[in-house]
Formats: structure tokens, C-alpha cells, sequence
């Protein structure tokens, strides 16, 4: 049987590292924001190219973090896609602010920055821009459109540690960018985790308070916060993996490289990337027409391959009324009934790759260019 994801791969990968931290971090006796969590801050800020990170609770808890602390609550628009994890949308929630959903661009799979544009609107306070499955999205456009209209730009990178755009990186384009460290993410923790980072001082300090009941100093309040922490022993596997993390994303594109070779021809649409763009392959998602009949084949002979994500959130029962979506998302409609996530993680084989490959060339899958 070929997973579709391994994070247990991912431990073994990294043991004895990792065994050695933990120890470290029981022995040690300071479980809350020590000495792992200050020294992950640096290292993860200096890997991304900012200033400053802060750890909190998760990814969600991030983007809440983030937008609480770029000052969007009740009564503020943001805009985001629908075809994303729900925890974006679930984020911008939080705060209390409306999400507001726009389309993807055919081809990519990531916010259409033309959609952006047409959007916003007097209440719109942010844009939350997601890099998906690893590719980055247009920020450059983004970038520009946000400081055009004054809003603030927050960035989910929660499937893209690592990637970048035209050499800068991922979570250095936004005012504050987020990241999860689920443990499938391309950083992943043995937990739950996440990360804010961004350049501006202010809202730094802004997101320390806020992650811990919005404490000063001198541990008196001087802001509505809540508990949202990254754990030491979190911190400490964290700092084993990201030593790793650019070699893991190297394993992860030669493998892609690989499908891409050993797919091409079939009629499957195979992921493309941009000018400019480094990805990071957090999922290798392809498109056919004929997907439910081929994820069923690959389950068949043992391959298991995942929809991310089968629904989007504009469509889901619970949404309905708690989103605002401007304009139709015919792509997004469009894509999420023939995306296929086939197995991605840094520990797959090449041997791995050829089985999958034979097993989809097999099954000559009614396809579509
Ligand atoms: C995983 C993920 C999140 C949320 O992260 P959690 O740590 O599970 O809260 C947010 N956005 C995207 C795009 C994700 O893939």
C-alpha cells in the first residue's frame, strides 16, 4: 500500500533528532515559551527572510492572530478564495470579519488577482492570499493591489514553507503572513502548531500579547487576548525539521519531476509552475475528468490518493449565509471535480513513483487536456 501522505515517515526520517529534543525538553522542566520556542522564532524568521515570527497554537489560530493584530474585526470585509483549506475561511471568522470569496486563475489554482480587484469594496480591511499546494500565488499583483487601495495583505502559507516567488520568499511578501505545522505540512510538528511572521515591529508585539491574554511585560493585560502558544516540545521538533526542510523540498520537487515525466502524454493535466515561482509540492495535484473512476482504481491496487478539496467552502451547508461570494467561481467549480492529490512526501520512492505512474497509465482514465 502507497500512502497518499506519511507523517509518521516524516518522524522516523528525522529519529533519532528528534528523540534527542524530547528528552531534552522533559528534562529541561520549562514546557511553555522557553528557550525552543525563542531560538525556533529566530531561525524559522531568518529561513522565511523577516524580521520576526511568533509562535502560536496552529495555522487557523495564526491567521486569527494575524488579522486580530492588523487591527480586522466585526464589521470588516476580507476577502479570500473558496477553494482553500476551510481553516482560512474559519480564521477570518474568528475576528468576526465577513469573508468574502473570490475565484481562482484557470491553471494555477490560486486567488485570480483580477477577482481581487473587482471585490473590494469600502469595507474591505484585508486579503487573505493563499500559496496552494505549495505554488505561490501572484503576490506580486496582490501586493501591489492591496497597498493601491490601502488594505492589508495576509498571507496563508500554511502548504508552501520554503517557496518563493522571483527569489523572496513565501510569508515575506504580506504585512503578516501565517504558517500550520500540521504534521503533513512541508514543516510539520508532532501536533498541533503554527507561526506568524512579518517585518513590522509593531505587529510583532501586537501578536506576542495577543496569543497570550494580551499580556504586557509585565503579565498585566492591556489588550482582549486569548491563549494561542506553540509548545516547547513542538518548538523542538520544529528545529530538527527545518534543518531538513530545504532538502525535504528538494525530494519533494525531484519526485514531482519524476511524475511529471512518467504522466506526460496521458491526458492528465499535470501541475504547472510559473515564471518566477519556486514550488514546494506540498501536494502533487493533477486533473482528470475521469478522477472518481481513478482514484478508485488506484485504491484498487493499493495506491491511496486524497481530493483537496472536494467542496469549497462557498458550497458547504454551514457557509451558506456566512459568506458573501460578488461574482460566480466558475473555476473553482470547475477544478474541484477533477483535482486528484496523488502521494506526496519526501520519503516516497522513486520505486514508489514508477507504481503509482504504471498503475495510472493502466488505467487509461477518461481524460481531459
Ligand atoms: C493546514 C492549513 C491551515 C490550517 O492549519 P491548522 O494548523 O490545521 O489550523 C490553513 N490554511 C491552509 C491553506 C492549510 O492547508
Amino acid at each position: 500500500m502507497i500512502p497518499c501522505i506519511d507523517p509518521k515517515a516524516q518522524y522516523l526520517a528525522y529519529e533519532e533528532d528528534i528523540d534527542a529534543v524530547i528528552a531534552g525538553v522533559l528534562k529541561e522542566g520549562r514546557y511553555i515559551l522557553g528557550e525552543q520556542v525563542r531560538l525556533f522564532e529566530q531561525e524559522f524568521a531568518a529561513f522565511t527572510g523577516v524580521a520576526y515570527c511568533v509562535g502560536v497554537g496552529s495555522g487557523t489560530e495564526a491567521i486569527h492572530v494575524a488579522l486580530k493584530a492588523a487591527g480586522v474585526g466585526a464589521g470588516d470585509e476580507v476577502i479570500t478564495v473558496s477553494h482553500t483549506a476551510v481553516a482560512t475561511v474559519a480564521g477570518i471568522e474568528l475576528t468576526g470579519a465577513m469573508p468574502v470569496l473570490v475565484d481562482i486563475e484557470p491553471g494555477y489554482y490560486n486567488m485570480d488577482p483580477l477577482k481581487v480587484e473587482a471585490a473590494i469594496t469600502p469595507r474591505t480591511k484585508a486579503i487573505v492570499v493563499v500559496h496552494l499546494y505549495g505554488h505561490p500565488a501572484d503576490v506580486r499583483a496582490i501586493s501591489a493591489i492591496a497597498r493601491h487601495h490601502g488594505i492589508k495583505l495576509i498571507e496563508d502559507c500554511a502548504q508552501a514553507h520554503g517557496a518563493s516567488l522571483d527569489g523572496k520568499k513565501v510569508g515575506a511578501w504580506g504585512d503578516v503572513a501565517c504558517f500550520s505545522f500540521y504534521p503533513t505540512k512541508n514543516l510539520g510538528a508532532i501536533g498541533d502548531g503554527g507561526a506568524v511572521v512579518t517585518n513590522d515591529p509593531e505587529l510583532a508585539r501586537q501578536c506576542r500579547q495577543l496569543r497570550e491574554y494580551g499580556w504586557d511585560s509585565k503579565r498585566v493585560s492591556v489588550m482582549q487576548g486569548w491563549n494561542s502558544r506553540l509548545d516547547e516540545l513542538q518548538a523542538a521538533i520544529l528545529r530538527v525539521k527545518l534543518r531538513g526542510l530545504d532538502k525535504d523540498n528538494a525530494s519533494r520537487r525531484a519526485l514531482a519531476q519524476a511524475y511529471g515525466r512518467q504522466l506526460a502524454g496521458l491526458g492528465i493535466m499535470l501541475p504547472s509552475v510559473k515564471a518566477g515561482a519556486e514550488h514546494v509540492y506540498h501536494l502533487y495535484v493533477v486533473r482528470t475528468s475521469g478522477r472518481d473512476q481513478l482514484k478508485e482504481y488506484l485504491e484498487q491496487k493499493g495506491v491511496m490518493s486524497m481530493v483537496h478539496y472536494a467542496v469549497p467552502v462557498h458550497l458547504m451547508q454551514v457557509y451558506q449565509g456566512r459568506v458573501q461570494v460578488p461574482s460566480p467561481l466558475l473555476e473553482t467549480e470547475r477544478v474541484v471535480k477533477e483535482i486528484l492529490s496523488l502521494p506526496m512526501y519526501p520519503q516516497l520512492s522513486p520505486e514508489d513513483i514508477d507504481k503509482v505512474t504504471r498503475i495510472i497509465s493502466e488505467a487509461k482514465p477518461n481524460v481531459k487536456g
